[in-house]
């Protein structure tokens, strides 16, 4: 046995199992102060900051299945703060500082690796649009370069430099301080932390229903472990939150898609930055093993499966091959997929819904997960206070009410992948 570890650490069963140290096991009490519903990465965040921030640790994530079984464990893991609007530039880069020291916030190494991310121009269209956009980011402060294609060949060898390609590279938007986090290390680093402030992480405690007061506020939730109560309830539920709403009569501006990813067989290191061509739709990144990590667009029709058809993998696959020519003989080593749930402006919706005491944090399209560390904090402060933080105000629910989309989707080429 090693000095200093438990004799338990190998078991695989039973409270002793590996999770157990990294979060405290919880079964649920009768009342909190508030719950957090959803064990992703930003229902982790959220009940982070709550304990951490706002020092309430009367506090339960309720999570269906296992933490991290959702998006937050699924995902191409790309973080940047290269959008189009002021109000989402704003806030994603508020969320890339966040990264920038998460693991020291955590005390546990969520692996963020600031590789750079780089958006390719294959035309003139794509170049105009880049540039823009580039400028709107300098305009906030953020950083942006554009790069020639020589100066990204220098970057990412793998480019083909054959004159007459597929996919002629004209050059490309970098953004030097975005690029990675280890996913399941987030989901990770998160409950542990969490659960040392005393935060009961609850998995296999699926919510099926709200408790409503006489005066219509939320009082709790139901659950097959019997009822759980709380004045206060965020829903971090990607995916459901549309349906679990729809049972308080509440509909909301979100359509739900499956969105698909895979790896291909460890190569040696030929990628720096991670790669996007909206072109191409596909976005591209090696991870430190060496397997090349991509993504692409989603399916047309609305779906819930953790699973896709083969045919849209074969689309990334040839978007792959035609920006990589040399990559078209790699094998898929395995493929995924997860349920994103789009708003019709593409920006999130965080906010107060008509239930008092009832919270959403949804509609992250593409792009949650380089969201977690703001979205969890900004998030918190909302359920403590009732208040919602500038920088979170703006993702509202009542913006489609009022008309006031922020319109990140219908801007420049496809701005909103990943
Ligand atoms: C293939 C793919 C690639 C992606 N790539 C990127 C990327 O590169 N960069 C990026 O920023 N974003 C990316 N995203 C999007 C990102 O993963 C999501 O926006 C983000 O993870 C959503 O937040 P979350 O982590 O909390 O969601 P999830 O991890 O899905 O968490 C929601 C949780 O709620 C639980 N839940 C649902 N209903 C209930 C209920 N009734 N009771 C209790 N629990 C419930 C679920 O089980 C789940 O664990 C990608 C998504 C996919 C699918």
């Amino acid at each position: 046995m090693i000095k200093g570890v438990p004799r338990t650490v190998g078991s695989r069963r039973g409270p002793d199992a590996p999770t157990a140290l990294f979060w405290r096991k919880a079964d649920p009490a009768p009342a909190y102060d508030v719950i957090v519903v959803g064990g992703g990465a930003h229902g982790l965040a959220t009940a982070f900051s709550l304990a951490h921030t706002h020092k309430i640790s009367r506090v339960a994530v309720l999570e269906r299945g296992l933490i991290g079984g959702g998006n937050a464990g699924r995902n191409t893991t790309i973080v940047r703060s290269n959008y189009w609007l002021p109000e989402t530039i704003r806030f994603y880069e508020y969320s890339l500082k966040l990264w920038e020291t998460l693991s020291q916030t955590l005390d546990f190494n969520v692996m963020f690796s600031p590789r750079g991310v780089v958006f390719l121009a294959h035309d003139r269209a794509d170049e105009d649009a880049l540039i823009a956009r580039g400028n709107r980011m300098l305009a906030e402060g953020v950083d942006a370069e554009w790069l020639d294609p020589a100066a990204l060949r220098r970057l990412a060898p793998a480019l083909d430099p054959v004159p007459g390609a597929l996919l002629p590279v004209r050059g490309g938007l970098m953004q030097r301080r975005a690029g990675t986090a280890r996913h399941d290390a987030v989901v990770w680093g998160y409950a542990r932390a969490a659960s040392r402030l005393g935060v009961d992480v609850i998995e296999h405690c699926p919510v099926t229903g709200f408790v409503r007061g006489a005066g219509g506020q939320v009082e709790g939730v139901e659950t097959p472990r019997g009822v759980i109560r709380a004045p206060v309830v965020g829903l971090c539920t990607t995916g459901q939150t549309g349906t679990l709403l729809a049972r308080e009569g509440i509909r909301l501006p979100l359509a739900c898609h499956v969105l698909q990813a895979f790896v291909t067989e460890p190569v040696k290191p030929v990628l720096s930055p991670v790669v996007i061509s909206n072109a191409a739709h596909v976005y591209v990144s090696q991870t430190e093993k060496g397997e090349l990590v991509a993504g692409g667009s989603l399916d047309a029709a609305p779906g819930w499966q953790q699973a896709g058809p083969p045919e849209r993998l074969a689309e990334v696959a040839a978007g792959l091959g035609a920006l990589f020519p040399r990559f078209r003989g790699l094998r898929i080593m395995r493929s995924w997929a997860g349920v994103v749930d789009m708003t019709m402006d593409g920006s999130p919706l965080i906010g107060p819904t008509p239930v008092p005491g009832l919270y959403i944090n949804a509609g992250w399209n593409y792009g949650g997960f380089k969201a977690t560390p703001a979205s969890g904090q900004l998030f918190a402060t909302l359920l403590a206070t009732g208040t919602a933080p500038p920088l979170i105000a703006p993702f509202a629910l009542e913006r489609f009410e009022r008309g006031a989309l922020l319109d990140e989707g219908g801007a420049g080429p496809r701005p909103w992948l990943q």
